[in-house]
């Protein structure tokens, strides 16, 4: 889950409408195909859901299996979607990136990465990485964001992730909730995971345990929250976790505190959420990505890879 993006500017339907005119005539594949990136495109999902129909707490994070597949679609036929591998690789010095590299990821572990993403991904030969909150996927019990909404709505999550510490932990103990093997918006369960991390276009990285906001965090639960997360899931997938995305990921939500400790846990890279390319030469530790939400379709997509992203903001 990231900060709440900002309110969509003025005449958005009418700029819509001339990008999917745009897109319709194939100018975006057209100008794409003449285009290099200033970095890699990395892209920030969190669930898939089926449909428009099937609704969940922060809605607009979860992209449906319809707008994902157009962006797997788009990537594929106008960019080059790059593994994690492929960018390890690049900052190594030791492979060149193929033009307009663009790398998928996923923060949270919903099951819908598995049952929605993957298909879609694999249809496409997609590569992506998982950056999964160990609690919620072991214990089998909901993210204390979705709990919290369901409960007492969006405006009471964006509150207590900014509250203090030890507050936020008493509230998250409290509104604990199991997840019901059946309910379409849970984590994957342990099985789910290492279902994903089987799969040759998936690499698994960490996001915390239970997802706190890691700058509000005494340093010692910050070091707990990060090295028993790496623990875990390489014990899970018996597989070495090398990637890390911190919990809502701006600039606001860790301090220089935090990127140590994920260095020190052993982490070689590390994603945020501020909104830009990421250079190879970049702090391997603050990688930057682009949020994707459900209103940005292959449309949208497009005209952001060619225009908005490469300004000071993010959105047009
Ligand atoms: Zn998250």
């Amino acid at each position: 889950m990231p900060t709440p993006q900002p309110p969509e500017p003025p005449f958005q339907g009418i700029r819509r409408a001339a990008k999917e005119v745009l897109f319709a005539v194939g100018y975006y594949r057209q100008r794409l195909k003449q285009f290099d990136f200033p970095g890699v495109a990395i892209l920030c999902y969190h669930g898939v859901r089926e449909s428009r129909e099937e609704t969940a707490p922060f809605n607009e994070l979860h992209v449906t299996r319809e707008t994902f597949e157009g962006h797997c679609r788009l990537l594929s036929e106008s960019c080059n979607p790059i593994s994690l591998d492929d960018l390890r690789a690049a900052r190594a010095g030791t492979r060149a990136l193929p033009e307009r590299p663009a790398l998928i990821t996923f923060d949270d572990g919903y099951r819908g990465v598995l049952d929605y993403a993957l298909p879609a991904l694999e249809r496409y030969h997609v590569p992506a990485v998982v950056l999964a909150c160990t609690g919620p996927v072991f214990d089998r019990r909901h993210f204390w964001f979705d709990a919290l909404c369901r409960r007492d709505g969006e405006d009471a999550v964006l509150e207590a992730r900014g509250a203090p510490f030890a507050e936020w932990s008493d509230l998250v103990h409290a509104i604990d909730a199991p997840a019901a093997v059946t309910d379409r918006h849970r984590p994957l369960t342990p099985e789910e995971l290492r279902q994903l991390a089987a799969s040759p276009l998936i690499e698994i990285g960490g996001h915390t345990m239970s997802h706190p906001t890691l700058a509000l965090a005494p340093l010692d639960e910050q070091r707990r929250q990060i090295a028993a997360c790496r623990t875990l899931l390489q014990e899970a997938i018996n597989a070495p976790i090398q990637s890390f995305a911190y919990p809502y990921g701006s600039r606001a939500d860790y301090t220089t505190d935090t990127v140590a400790i994920v260095r020190e846990a052993g982490f070689a890279l590390a994603f945020t959420t501020v909104p830009s390319f990421a250079a190879l030469d970049g702090d391997p530790h603050q990688i930057p990505r682009f949020v994707m939400l459900d209103s940005v379709n292959d449309v949208e997509l497009a005209h952001r890879l060619l225009h908005s992203w490469h300004g000071a903001g993010e959105t047009v």
